[in-house]
């Protein structure tokens, strides 16, 4: 009994060690520790419960001695179990949301009833209370109800009332993009590689972004005037939007429920240089509405709450009047809010005018398309991007952390449950080979026939798969390289041009077209989980490092 107690304690400690020994140890590890610690506690329960009717059939009464100790342990098991993960739940936000997270500990500190939903805030008073004689900020809401407090935060967003009645009325710049957006039950091939990507096309730009579970989340932007509504379903609008778009597009887009794709206009405001009214000061979108470009609008609306609690605790220390902490707090942000404001802008414009082959959207002489020259923009934007963005992009992720040091938090983003679907030091070769990236896909590739049948012939990963259709065959062979061949003789066609080889074989790359007998094959490849489980049940964290040769390896 006493070395049941003990294990009893070891298995979460040990299966959190695990996860900690391989730099796993966050919300998903203690998800799977409560799955695991679920599962052991219903099976001991099954064979406790179990014990009797196996003595009546067996007439083996001895094992009716182990039956209740073993009871009582499968019960004790659960229930310490999952005291610590209730625990854990509540240190580590296990399956919360951000927005729950905040509500839980603002309830901690001030009560139950202190979180209040519904309400609307339509403007704000500065208010001297007539008992204590200090200044309060007093919000008033549609109903006339007001609320006071030492200090109040609009952050009420983009179409801020609190902003309004501050700096008076201004006009929200429309981007021209009305934006779908969905996340749906889906895995990418390359998910354990690829976890963030930007299609762009004339007028139009598609985002799609791991954001786990098994889900993606994507963003479809296209061009057109504001207030515009579907009068159909929105996914058929779609697919007449992007349905000549690559695989890895309208894939999403059909594996979203219609009920699951939003729609809404993309707007941002300029930057202002007034964020705080005495005791009113504005926070996130109401002060510094961005385009989300940069992913970076919700992202400085946390920083802003973290300065203002770090100015708020520091202040009220020192003695502090609140209007001084406020408006330090303004001028601690007001710098890094406006550039990643122009950042974000400057993103979307390049998103926004891209052009991938001269002659694009130039009306009368759109027939230069057909040459493929390379756009000069397009050209020249790849050519500062390379060189700019690993600093940009430093600055913008990690330009914060001097404050989260001082704040005594970790000053690195910790994305703790992240996939380790490859080993890190090959992100260079990634970076500058694509091949090889999709080589580290663990993907199951196949020929997807077009002749309405929904034929599929999977590609051996071991050899050579002939592929027959109407009397005629091809021969899709697995190299060394991780690569499928076919011979060079084999009609195959890639972005709407034949294939020409000068060696003796094509490598084959996903959407390229093969016809074989008539018949025309699309080469498809989907996440090898996908075969075994289905969309949507992909388990982020790949058991092992796909193994590479150690020449390819680049010192870390
Ligand atoms: C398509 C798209 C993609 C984006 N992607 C990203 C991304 O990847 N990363 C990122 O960091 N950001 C992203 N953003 C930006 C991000 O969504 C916003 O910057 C962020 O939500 C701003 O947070 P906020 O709290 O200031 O405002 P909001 O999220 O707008 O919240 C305002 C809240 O105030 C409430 N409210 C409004 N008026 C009143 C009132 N009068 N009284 C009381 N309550 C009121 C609203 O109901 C709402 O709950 C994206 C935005 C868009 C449009």
């Amino acid at each position: 009994m006493r070395l049941l107690a003990w294990l009893n304690g070891l298995v979460p400690c040990l299966l959190l060690a695990w996860d900690a020994w391989h730099g796993q140890l966050g919300a998903n590890a203690v998800n799977d520790a409560i799955r695991t610690t679920g599962l052991l506690s219903l099976v001991m329960l099954l064979l406790s419960l179990s014990v009797t009717p196996l003595c009546r059939v067996t007439g083996w009464n001895e094992l009716i001695a182990i039956r209740r100790p073993f009871g009582v342990w499968a019960f004790l098991y659960a229930a310490v179990h999952f005291s610590i993960y209730f625990g854990l739940d509540r240190e580590l936000s296990v399956s919360s949301t951000l927005q729950e997270i905040l509500a839980r500990r603002v309830e901690e500190l001030g009560g139950a009833e202190v979180v209040e939903n519904g309400v609307t805030v339509v403007e704000y008073k500065q208010e001297v209370d007539e008992v204590t004689g200090k200044k309060v900020a007093v919000a008033v809401t549609d109903s006339g109800r007001t609320y006071r407090g030492d200090v109040l935060m609009g952050s009420d967003g983009i179409w801020s009332k609190i902003r309004h009645q501050m700096i008076g009325p201004t006009e929200a710049n429309y981007s021209q993009y009305t934006c779908y957006t969905g996340i749906s039950d889906f895995t990418p091939a390359d998910i354990d590689t690829v976890g963030y990507r930007v299609f762009l096309g004339h007028e139009q730009y598609f985002v799609s972004s791991d954001v786990g579970g098994g889900k993606m989340q994507w963003y479809a932007f296209n061009k057109e005037p504001a207030g515009g509504e579907d009068r159909g379903a929105k996914k058929d609008r779609l697919m007449e939007l992007f349905g000549h778009w690559n695989d890895n597009v309208t894939e999403l887009i059909m594996a979203t429920p219609e009920e699951d794709v939003l729609r809404r206009d993309i707007y941002d405001r300029p930057p202002i240089f007034k964020w705080v009214d005495g005791r009113v000061a504005l926070l996130g979108d109401s002060a510094h509405a961005m385009q989300p470009n940069l992913g970076q609008g919700g992202c400085m609306a946390i920083e802003d709450a973290f300065q203002l609690s770090v100015d708020i605790r520091e202040g009220m220390e020192k003695g502090r009047d609140f209007d001084g902490i406020l408006r330090g707090y303004f001028a601690k942000r007001l710098v890094r809010a406006a550039v990643i404001h122009g950042m974000a802008g400057m993103a979307a414009f390049m998103a926004s005018t891209y052009k991938a082959h001269l002659g694009e959207g130039l009306g009368p002489l759109e027939w230069i398309r057909q040459y493929r020259i390379p756009h000069p923009g397009r050209v020249g934007g790849q050519f500062v991007l390379k060189y700019t963005m690993p600093l940009v992009l430093e600055w913008v992720l990690g330009g914060y952390s001097g404050v989260l040091r001082g704040a005594g938090r970790a000053p690195v983003c910790r994305i703790e449950d992240k996939p380790l679907g490859f080993d890190e030091r090959m992100f260079p070769t990634f970076m500058r080979d694509d091949d090889e990236l999709l080589r580290a896909a663990r993907a199951n590739w196949y020929l997807a026939g077009q002749n309405g049948k929904g034929s599929r012939v999977d590609l051996r990963a071991d050899g050579e798969t002939v592929v027959e259709a109407a009397g005629e065959s091809v021969v899709v062979r697995f190299g060394e390289d991780g690569t499928y061949y076919v011979d060079a003789s084999t009609a195959v066609t890639r972005d709407a041009k034949p294939v020409v080889s000068y060696t003796s074989s094509i490598a084959l790359r996903p959407g390229d077209e093969v016809a074989i007998g008539g018949e025309t094959f699309v080469v498809k490849f989907e996440h090898s989980s996908v075969v075994s489980h289905g969309h949507g049940k992909y388990d982020r964290r790949a058991e092992e490092v796909i193994a590479h040769p150690e020449s390819q390896l680049v010192d870390a």
